[in-house]
């Protein structure tokens, strides 16, 4: 065989960093279904087969409708612990060492769950993960963009117990229609309290608003922005600047972004030069963790070890760690 392959077991032991997940999109049908009965929650489902059927999606938005009626059955901490455990022990087992974790307060809330209950759990898995793993992981609030800007930036000040445990904010949720700047003042309140700034662009919603999110919300990094190739001078800025972009292969594919993998942008974005991190987005959704994603694009792009070393060393310095060690996991990335 040859050496530069990069076959499932080598994938596997690759130290990835995961930039785009949201926790809430980690819940399996199984574990659905236990919560539902723990909590004495009716689920409009009969069996886990049966929820498994239903992930099948026609776009962002029938995504969403599936994806908030299985969030009903999280209700204590212990669910919101039990489900981010569950879920970073799977990553570990795929060979992630560090998660940036997307969560959405707001999903909760108006359900009746305080941000206590939410944190406790949150937190009390990235305890349980570091110590059992070494697992590192960091927090991004995100907001959801289909509600009202006022209501996000409730969230954020009622977050105020908890902002030396948030490292970012993020934007998430059905794009189109509801361009970055609507935020604008929620993220210059968010970057006067020392947060960094991610946010959903260019998955659904066309490539000026990924310039939107970069002017106006002053992010770090672009979530998705796979539509950015629509547009050279986009391209151009984001080659420029070096703006990392957290790609979900597997995601755009479930939510018809691309209608297959082989069509997918990231083979010419690549190509221009972009800063690409590959991720799973909501892995119980759409087709499985980061293992899953990276061994679909060995097969559909056929990309070699130094590609992939290439793609995990990007994710890891876009990442939020500590700088000690960014630089022991970029050194384990170089040796592997
Ligand atoms: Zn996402």
């Amino acid at each position: 065989m040859n050496t530069d392959t990069a076959d499932e077991s080598w994938l596997a032991r690759l130290p990835k960093a995961e930039l785009h997940l949201h926790i809430e999109g980690t819940l399996e049908p199984e574990l659905m279904f236990e919560l539902a009965q723990r909590n004495g929650v009716k689920l409009p489902f009969a069996d886990v087969e049966a929820v498994r059927a239903a992930y099948q999606f026609d776009d962002l938005q029938s995504f969403l409708d599936l994806y908030y009626q299985g969030m009903n059955v999280l209700r204590t901490s212990a669910d919101f612990h039990d489900l981010a455990l569950a879920y970073f022990r799977r990553a570990h087992a795929d060979g992630v060492v560090h998660i940036d974790v997307m969560f959405d307060p707001q999903g909760h809330l108006k359900r009746g769950i305080t941000l206590q209950t939410l944190m406790d759990g949150l937190l009390q898995a990235m305890a349980d993960a570091q110590a059992e793993s070494g697992l590192s992981t960091a927090l991004i609030l995100s907001f959801l963009r289909d509600l009202p800007a006022e209501d996000a930036m409730a969230v954020l000040e009622a977050a105020a117990p908890w902002y030396n445990r948030i490292a970012a904010v993020g934007l998430d949720s059905a794009e189109r229609g509801h361009p970055p700047g609507k935020f604008a003042a929620v993220y210059a309140r968010a970057k006067s309290l020392g947060l960094a700034r991610t946010a959903h662009a260019g998955e659904e919603g066309p490539p000026a608003y990924i310039s939107e999110a970069l002017d106006a919300l002053d992010v770090c990094r672009i979530d998705h922005g796979v539509r950015c190739i629509e547009d050279t001078a986009v391209v151009a800025r984001l080659r420029d600047a070096q703006i990392p972009l957290t790609v979900c292969p597997l995601s755009n594919v479930a939510l018809r972004v691309v209608d297959k993998l082989a069509n997918h942008q990231l083979p010419a974005m690549l190509a221009a030069g972009l800063n690409v991190t590959l991720n799973s987005d909501d892995p119980a959704y759409f087709g499985g963790g980061m293992l899953a994603n990276f061994n679909a694009c060995a097969t559909a792009f056929g990309w070699n070890r130094e590609t992939f070393r290439m793609l995990a060393t990007n994710s890891v310095q876009a990442a939020f760690m500590p700088e000690g060690r960014r630089s022991a996991l970029i050194s384990d990335i170089a040796r592997h």
